[in-house]
């Protein structure tokens, strides 16, 4: 048996980023992993330019009580003339700053009529002025390899000009779904068979982490059904994920097919609750993860081993989300010779504070629980766990993202 902590480093080092890189296009560019960094090019500003709708004069040409001529009305996107000694030139949230100004006052602060502006209140020297460069400059680090690139970066990477991105191939996940009672969703159903949950759903978890699931097979229960779904997914997936049959039953042969692949098994249990059997080999250089049947553990494990290194595969520089230290309210200490990762619903206390709050029903065939729960608290092993005490919390809006 291996401890979660060593499982979770063993799966996410079972491989390296991929090799592949591709150019797209900046509109396409959301959800997907930068490949390389990338350094500014322009200045952010690239002109100083005005902050407020307002005017541009020089500080000195002011006096309580005087109005000044106004010689130009600037708006964003035109060309502002060099500012004359005594006058102002009106502007506008972005327009450029003349040539001369020092200073912009907001239009709150004027009173304009015929042409000429009344400033209210004296100016500061330099205010309400967006500098060239105060943003970003020309040269500096703009984003690090391995960022996955969401709305922010699209924004960040637009101001610099560039319409398309080098990315991260994407990660093509096989999946492979055992047992002879399971059928797909949509089909007749005989009394002693249930609906395959683990295929929808790991293909769903794939896509929620930005990788594509480019099989989602299944196979009975026989050595030759394994065989040949696995050699089908290893020909065309960089990482596959096969799902049951991978305990100690009778029918449970996944680990007897991956061995006769060549299969080098690396790790087998894993103490932890729910999702005990668990499984990596490397198959022609690649990882196969078996997981265990039961949904919630199959969610458990895909959550908080396989994701990371998926995470690692992808190219990603933030493979271990953030783990958080909150209040577990229990009304039954809980203590556990294995690891036991609880589903739980992270609440607003009366005091504003967060806690912890586990679903009544912890079984590993317990379903109605996963799209209850928000996360997982961790429970150590052999350790009393007391109502109020502060467990480790895995946020899965984090964990599968
Ligand atoms: P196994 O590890 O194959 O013995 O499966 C453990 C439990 O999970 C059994 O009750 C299976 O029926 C159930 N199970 C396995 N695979 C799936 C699946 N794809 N969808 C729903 N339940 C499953
Ligand atoms: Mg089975």
């Amino acid at each position: 048996m291996l401890d979660f902590d060593h499982a979770q480093t063993l799966l996410a080092n079972a491989a390296g980023p991929l090799q592949r890189r591709e150019e797209i296009e900046l509109n396409e560019v959301a959800g997907r992993v930068l490949a390389t960094d990338l350094q500014a090019t322009v200045d952010i500003p690239p002109a100083d330019n005005s902050a407020m709708d307002g005017y541009a004069l020089r500080v000195d040409d002011w006096r309580a009580g005087a109005r000044l001529p106004i010689q130009q009305r600037c708006y964003a996107g035109d060309v502002p003339e060099p500012l004359k000694p005594g006058h102002a030139i009106r502007l506008f949230t972005g327009s450029l700053i003349p040539d001369g100004a020092d200073t912009v006052v907001m239009q709150e602060d004027a009173v304009e009529a015929d042409n000429q502006v009344e400033i209210t209140r004296a100016p500061a020297p330099g205010q309400h002025i967006r500098r060239r460069g105060e943003d970003t400059m020309a040269g500096a680090p703009l984003l690090a390899a391995g960022a996955m690139l969401q709305a922010a970066h699209v924004a960040l990477l637009a101001s610099q000009g560039l319409a398309t991105v080098p990315v991260m191939g994407r990660l093509r996940v096989g999946i492979l779904t055992t047992g002879d009672e399971l059928v797909p969703p949509g089909t007749p159903r005989a009394p002693e068979q249930i609906y395959n949950s683990n295929g929808p759903m790991l293909a769903a978890l794939t896509r929620g982490l930005g990788a594509i699931p480019v099989h989602v097979l299944h196979a009975r229960d026989t050595e030759e059904e394994l065989l040949a779904a696995f050699k089908t997914l290893l020909a065309d997936c960089d990482l596959v994920l096969s799902v049951g049959g991978v305990s100690v039953g009778e029918r449970d042969l996944v680990k007897p097919a991956l061995a006769s692949l060549g299969g080098e098994l690396s790790l087998w249990k894993v103490r932890m609750k729910p999702g005990k059997p668990v499984a990596l080999a490397q198959i022609g250089g690649k990882p196969v993860v078996s997981l265990p049947g039961n949904p919630v553990s199959a969610y458990a494990v895909f959550a908080m081993l396989v994701s990371p290194l998926v995470r690692r595969m992808q190219g990603r520089e933030d493979i271990f989300p953030p783990v958080n230290l909150l209040p577990l309210r229990t009304e039954h200490p809980r203590q556990d010779g294995r690891e036991e990762f609880l589903r739980v619903q992270r609440r607003m206390a009366k005091d504003g504070t967060a806690e912890l709050v586990p679903y009544g029903q912890q079984g590993s065939g317990v379903i109605s629980s996963m799209p209850w729960a928000t996360g997982l608290a961790r429970l150590p092993a052999d350790v009393l766990v007391n109502d109020g005490d502060r467990v480790p919390y895995y946020d899965m809006r984090h964990w599968l993202a």
